[in-house]
């Protein structure tokens, strides 16, 4: 189901077939918004946890679509990962998210930026090298960029995948693995790719309170990080009890609603501004 928050087209209340017609109807709006380059991204901020001062942001890619609304891209990324849209969508994004770095250069001075990517981005031959040529072209700092990836079983000795992140790596760009812990993810790859900065998917980081569980893997995960002298961010931070315990037990980065919300990117530079205030 497709998440609606404005917009004129009523949803459809009927069976398998309707909700075929509905996919098909996503597709070809977002092929056309993707070709119109519609899509566009808030940022939200990330901090070191042990000061409280911005480290950066995650780019998150957002669609408003003139007959559906907003539509969710934990929505439409399946979708276009399903059609081989992804790639298209992808590189509009780092062209995007590039150009305005090179409009906005104070974004860069003490931060960085990080942009999601697709297991399907990694791949495809020759994605690291268009990446690096767009980095050079808006004359921008790769060491300024993390990659986010989210690991499948397909990672494993996959070439191409290797080839990618080892030639992103040498120009300077970090890798993230997103979503740990949750899904397919591996302590191999996690070495063999050269991680810089692991993510405790929220879903850990969420239940911390009622749940000795997560408490105890995402200890886990914060100690691993650190033996491996991987970055530790914690993602979906939505109390300050949650917060307090992750700075007790040394969490490097975090982010949540409770730090801040995604939020369009003059608002993120203006924050920016605030915070580097002395
Ligand atoms: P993700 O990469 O794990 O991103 C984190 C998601 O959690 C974002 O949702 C963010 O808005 C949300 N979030 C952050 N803090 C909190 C919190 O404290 N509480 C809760 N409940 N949620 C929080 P969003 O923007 O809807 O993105 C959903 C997913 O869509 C992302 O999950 C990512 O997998 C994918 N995505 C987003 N942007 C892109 C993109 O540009 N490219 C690709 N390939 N995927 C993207
Ligand atoms: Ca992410
Ligand atoms: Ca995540
Ligand atoms: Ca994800």
């Amino acid at each position: 189901s497709v998440t609606y928050s404005s917009g004129n087209w009523a949803p459809f209340t009927d069976n398998v077939k309707n909700n075929h017609a509905h996919q098909l109807n996503l597709i070809t709006l977002l092929t056309n918004d993707i070709e119109h380059e519609k899509l566009y991204f808030d940022i939200q901020p990330q901090v070191n946890l042990a000061n409280h001062g911005i480290v950066g942001g995650e780019v998150l890619i957002r669609w408003h679509n003139e007959h559906l609304g907003q539509v969710s891209p934990g929505e439409f990324i399946p979708l276009a990962e399903q059609t081989g849209l992804i790639y298209k969508l992808t590189d509009m994004l780092i062209e995007k998210v590039f150009s305005w770095a090179y409009e906005h250069p104070q974004a860069l001075v003490n931060q960085c930026l990080s942009i999601n990517i697709s297991a399907l981005d990694l791949l495809q031959e020759g994605f690291a090298r268009r990446v690096i040529d767009n980095v050079i072209k808006h004359q921008l700092s790769a060491k300024k960029f993390t990659l986010e990836i989210t690991e499948t079983s397909v990672f494993d000795n996959n070439e191409t995948v290797h080839k990618n992140v080892k030639q992103l790596h040498k120009a300077g760009f970090k890798i993230a693995i997103d979503d740990f812990g949750v899904g397919y993810s591996s302590m191999q790859n996690l070495v063999a790719l050269e991680t810089d900065e692991l993510k405790i998917d929220q879903f850990f980081v969420m239940n911390l309170l009622n749940d000795p569980q997560s408490q105890i893997l995402c200890r886990n995960m914060i100690d691993l990080s650190k033996a491996l002298e991987i970055t530790s961010v914690a993602e979906g931070i939505e109390s300050e009890e949650i917060l307090k315990l992750l700075r007790q037990w040394h969490c490097q980065i975090g982010q949540g609603y409770h730090l801040y919300r995604p939020m369009p990117p003059v608002k993120y530079l203006a924050l920016l501004v605030e915070n580097d205030l002395p």
